[in-house]
């Protein structure tokens, strides 16, 4: 018998438990607990460097609160040393990916300048604003000469704030150092309905970009309010991207929408065993602050009960995160029984990872999916339907599948 219906959709069943079964089979398996980390079973773990919590910008549509923006936190060259012995005593290091992040990384440009340089047998991805390339051309001309192993991803509608509405014409420099260096830019749409917003994607793309990813903001009530804009405008950028002409296969996140589960469904293949909250934080995350300080990522380094070792001494396996993520897991999808989002009712399609530090920021438990969470998966619940629907009409997704044959 049912133990309940999902509302609004023929689904029935206790998906939150079979869910929550894979998560626990992973549990068991070692996820969330430090051998996870250690013992080189993942593909792979990213290491963070916080290189400053200072921002030269303020985002209303940050995705962390503005009181995390800090001055004097800069990252230190011992820190960096130490980090490096803790990850060559601790990983594989084959399997170990860095990023340089911040804030905005730039601020701490002579950090980055020494991690870089010295350790320079590894690759990183900076993730920035771009505002420090704009202005300075000798950091421009030093991450240029640093392509080999230096990729670029820039929140490039962030600089709006302070270029103006011209300022793609004025940021042409960053955007053909991301064209060099290789990596991609962050099209975050504050207001759907701001005139000129598709008209400017479609020229990062046409302007050869390598990938332009486009997300709604999250923290605003507008995911809300204008829901449905949101969905025309992602509509109209998804028909120029795969059905306008020939696909752009390999240039947007939303190629994912070609292998995910609601285009399973669609096509009436099994389900992937991977439920939504995957987003591995503290498994396949792990960020360092100036403090030396290990957090299970970027964001959940700014609550100090998150502290889950520190790169003299190495993991805590005591830590509150560790101890807590067992009996959390217990409540994991209580909270979507009420799901009206999801495809078909069905919780395996929830189209985004939750941000558990999201969730303890907005609601205090991790496990619990913030409102605006759920406000942008309807965003990109339409965006995946309509993309795999539509290819499926027109055969796209089998020119997808042939060109990765
Ligand atoms: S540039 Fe990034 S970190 Fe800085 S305020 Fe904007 S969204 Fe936040
Ligand atoms: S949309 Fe929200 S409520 Fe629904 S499954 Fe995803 S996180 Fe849970
Ligand atoms: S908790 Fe949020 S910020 Fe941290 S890794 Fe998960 S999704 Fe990313």
């Amino acid at each position: 018998m049912a133990v309940f219906e999902l509302k609004n959709s023929k689904a029935v069943g206790d998906l939150p438990l079979q869910c929550r079964d894979v998560i626990k089979r992973y549990k068991d398996e070692g996820m969330f607990d430090i051998d996870s980390i250690t013992d080189g079973k993942q593909e792979y773990t990213t290491v963070y460097f916080l290189m400053t919590q200072d921002c030269n910008l303020r985002c209303a549509y940050c995705y962390q609160p503005k009181e995390f923006r800090q001055k004097g936190t800069g990252i230190t060259q011992d820190v960096i040393d130490s980090t490096m012995d803790w990850v060559s005593r601790t990983f594989d290091e084959r399997k170990i990916k860095f990023s340089i992040f911040g804030g905005e990384p730039f601020l701490n440009f002579p950090m980055v300048q020494y991690l870089c340089d010295t350790y320079c047998m590894y690759r990183y991805v900076v993730t920035t604003n771009g505002l420090v390339l704009l202005e300075n051309q000798a950091v421009r001309a030093w991450v240029l000469r640093h392509k080999y192993h230096l990729n670029l991803s820039v929140s490039i509608s962030a600089l709006r704030s302070v270029l103006g509405d011209d300022y793609l014409d004025k940021a042409q420099a960053v955007l053909d150092l991301v064209k060099a260096n290789g990596g991609d830019v962050h099209y975050v749409v504050d207001d759907p309905e701001r005139p000129g917003i598709y008209e400017e994607i479609i020229r990062l793309y046409e302007y050869g970009v390598p990938i332009v990813r486009v997300s709604s903001a999250r923290h605003w009530d507008m995911v809300r309010d204008k829901n449905e804009q949101f969905k025309d405008l992602f509509r109209r950028i998804a028909d120029y991207v795969y059905f306008g002409g020939q696909p752009k296969f390999g240039r947007s996140q939303w190629d994912i929408a070609l292998k995910n589960n609601i285009y399973r469904k669609m096509k009436g293949m099994p389900l992937k065993d991977v439920p939504p909250t995957f987003c591995g934080c503290g498994y396949l995350y792990l960020a360092v602050n100036n403090k030396g300080e290990i957090y299970p990522c970027d964001f959940f380094a700014n609550y100090p009960e998150f502290k889950i070792g520190d790169v003299r001494s190495g993991f805590n396996d005591t830590a509150f995160f560790f101890k807590k993520m067992g009996e959390w897991i217990d409540e994991l999808y209580e909270h979507c029984r009420e799901c009206e989002v999801c495809f078909d009712g069905d919780i395996r399609c929830c189209p985004r990872a939750m941000c558990l530090a999201e969730n303890y920021t907005v609601t205090g438990n991790p496990l619990k999916p913030a409102p605006n969470h759920c406000w942008a998966n309807r965003i990109e619940t339409a965006t995946y339907e309509y993309i795999a629907r539509k290819a499926i009409e027109t055969g796209v997704d089998r020119f997808y599948y042939k060109g990765r044959a």
